[in-house]
């Protein structure tokens, strides 16, 4: 059987860099595969976020050199981003139908989040994400509150806190947000707080999202009996096996599951694009904000930043453009 398994490591800056709770990330580094098996050829991309505790892109390039050796060495069940670029290259979303999708705008931390909700508003978005955690609560919710002001009647409002309040901190949010059209409050407390978060999620009107929590092998299943509805924030990229999260997604079709993407190239952006369009039980705004976080001229991107995106668009032409210009 003719096995070519290859990869090329690729580092991106971003146009500004992103300020989360986790700090200051100027530059997304990861890895393009390509997949030559039977006369297919395939491409996947490593995308790894270790803040949300996935392996490392040095960790993903040394297990990928050794298959390339031995294609028979399973995949570490904790190397989820390599898992899945794997999948993809093997050609496990190929057939995907094109669908469109809605997609949520991102807005920067801190106050420049008014200027960019009131361009987005004109571009025709109606759903957002703001990142929370950053600047001082008391100077946030005043923030927050204009933001409201500017959306009232015209969009939905997501926050999102990546793991950056304490019990007490996220209380006094979901108190706060309490008189305003909040869509959720996206993971107030670090991963390992789940049973904290249910029960504040109990006692408030807001829901809580989980995103950094369902990281890892087994934590979506183990994660859906405390949050039932959920909503889940599932990054594509972090999932692991396709067929496994499939399965997983048909038995809990109940869970509230909004996509998300984690920063990739066009690659992993139509990955994750195809794996939502797949999922008929989520209609859901699609977390692809982060397109626009790139320099316009940046090579490797490919998909219009716009209120949708169409998955199942990238042709076997454009992924071997982008792998050539690597
Ligand atoms: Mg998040």
């Amino acid at each position: 059987m003719e096995h070519h398994l290859a990869w090329k490591p690729y580092c991106r800056p971003f146009r500004t860099p992103l300020r989360t709770a986790y700090g200051e990330w100027a530059e997304r580094e990861g890895l393009l595969v390509r997949l030559e098996a039977d006369g297919a050829v395939g491409y996947g991309e490593v995308a790894p976020l270790e803040s949300f505790g996935t392996e490392s892109v040095l960790d993903a390039a040394e297990f990928l050199d050794a298959l390339a050796e031995d294609p028979d060495l399973e995949v570490p069940p904790q190397f989820v981003c390599t898992r899945f670029a794997l999948d993809c290259a093997g050609g496990a979303l190929r057939k995907t139908p094109k669908r469109t999708l809605h997609v949520s705008g991102l807005l920067p931390a801190g106050i420049t989040a008014y200027a960019a909700l009131q361009t987005l508003l004109n571009q025709g978005f109606t759903t957002f994400k703001w990142k929370i955690g950053v600047e001082p609560m008391e100077v946030e919710r005043q923030l927050c509150a204009e933001l409201f002001k500017l959306l009232h009647g015209k969009g939905i409002l997501r926050l999102d806190a990546n793991a950056g309040l304490s019990y007490e901190e996220t209380e006094e949010w979901l108190e706060f947000l309490e008189d305003y059209p909040v869509e959720y409050l996206e993971q107030p407390m670090e991963p390992g707080n789940e049973a904290s978060m249910a029960v504040l999620a109990e006692r408030y009107a807001v829901p809580i999202a989980l995103d950094e929590s369902l990281c890892g092998p087994g934590a979506l299943l183990k994660f859906a009996e405390f949050f039932p509805k959920g909503p889940f924030v599932v990054k594509p990229s972090l999932i692991g096996s396709v067929e496994s999260y499939q399965a997983w997604r048909s038995f809990h079709s109940g869970v509230r599951v909004i996509y998300s993407s984690a920063f990739e190239t066009a690659i992993g952006i139509e990955a994750a694009l195809r794996l939502a369009a797949q999922d008929e039980f989520s209609s859901e705004a699609v977390g692809f904000g982060t397109l626009e976080a790139f320099p316009h001229d940046d090579v490797l991107g490919g998909h219009p930043y716009g209120p949708t995106l169409t998955a199942g668009t990238l042709t076997s032409g454009d992924y071997e453009a982008i792998w050539n210009r690597l």
